[in-house]
């Protein structure tokens, strides 16, 4: 019998959905701050839907209270989801689904690697791609990698090549843990809620050619890619919430939202000082051709509380 191809929704490329997805591993900060707003005024000045989802699917990185936390923040800055936020842990079904299709149609293998199997280059070297070989039983789930090279072209970085051959090889979608692997479960949850542009930070642009090899495998259209810089200290290290870095919920919401919207390449007018001002004026001006390219922008100091 064939494999059963998992169904998703299908939403016209006119209709556009945008996502912000914060895993819950600490307060949002000033970075995660500028993708929240990147994602927020593409899909807004097009007329389209912003959704927001909280990625809670690897409890080891997790904070107790933070997907709260990050909800709170959202609102307080005047960023409202168009829709329920959706947690990514009741997703587990439509994960398995992909899971079983991905297996049953032989895109996928079972791996008895462990790490200490596997070369330090990272790059899988195919052992279990043929079958486990004995004495070892299976671990982790991956999906089957081509040597070919996969072009996006970024709403900001512009045209991209990635070849996962060379980066990853066949890729890990259910970790020996037992969890789905974020590579997986993104793509699953984006493609169920008719995502159809996905606006990040830099720092995953790396990922985006195995995501879209998700895609092909499940035979579902690929969104669109626009890649935010990232925000890095002055030592060029990136921000991170399980670190609680540089917390944006205790700062004032609208000079930080200016300080966002100018590492976004947008200024609005000094007579913009509410909050509802400052948004009137984003979303009517937001141009994403304005977003500086580079992958990494240094944070600039969030203005005294
Ligand atoms: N959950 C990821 C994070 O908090 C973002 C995933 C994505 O946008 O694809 O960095």
């Amino acid at each position: 019998m064939a494999a059963q191809k998992p169904n998703y929704k299908t939403v016209s490329a006119t209709n556009y959905r945008g996502r912000f997805a914060p895993s819950p591993t600490g307060p949002l900060h000033f970075g995660s701050l500028v993708a929240a707003v990147g994602s927020y005024l593409r899909a807004r000045s097009l007329g389209g839907r912003w959704l927001v989802r909280i990625e809670d699917i690897d409890p080891p990185r997790e904070q107790a209270g933070a997907a709260t936390s990050q909800l709170e923040t959202l609102k307080r800055f005047g960023m409202i989801a168009d829709e329920p936020a959706i947690y990514q842990s009741r997703s587990a079904t439509l994960h398995q689904t992909a899971l079983t299709y991905l297996l049953e149609s032989l895109q996928a293998f079972e791996c008895g690697c462990s790490r200490r199997d596997l070369p330090t280059s990272g790059i899988y070297p195919g052992t279990c791609r043929q079958g486990i070989p004995d004495g070892r039983k299976a671990r982790s789930i991956r999906l089957r990698v081509e040597d070919r090279v996969i072009r996006f072209d970024d709403a900001i970085q512009g045209p991209c090549r990635q070849n996962p051959a060379h980066q990853s090889g066949d890729f890990v979608i259910r970790r020996a843990d037992g969890l789905v692997a974020y590579q997986l479960a993104v793509v699953v949850d984006d493609a169920a809620s008719g995502i159809t542009e996905v606006v990040r930070g830099a720092d995953l642009i790396d990922s985006t050619a195995r995501q879209i090899l998700v895609y092909h495998a499940l035979g579902i259209p690929n969104p669109g890619y626009a890649h935010l810089p990232i925000i890095v200290d002055e030592n060029g290290r990136k921000l991170s919430k399980s670190q609680s870095d540089d917390p944006v919920e205790v700062r004032k919401p609208a000079t930080t939202l200016r300080l966002a919207l100018r590492a976004l390449g947008h200024e609005p007018p000094a007579g913009c000082r509410s909050l509802e001002t400052m948004w009137k004026w984003a979303i009517a001006h937001f141009d994403i051709q304005h977003v500086p390219c580079g992958q990494t922008a240094i944070g600039v100091h969030p203005e005294p509380r």
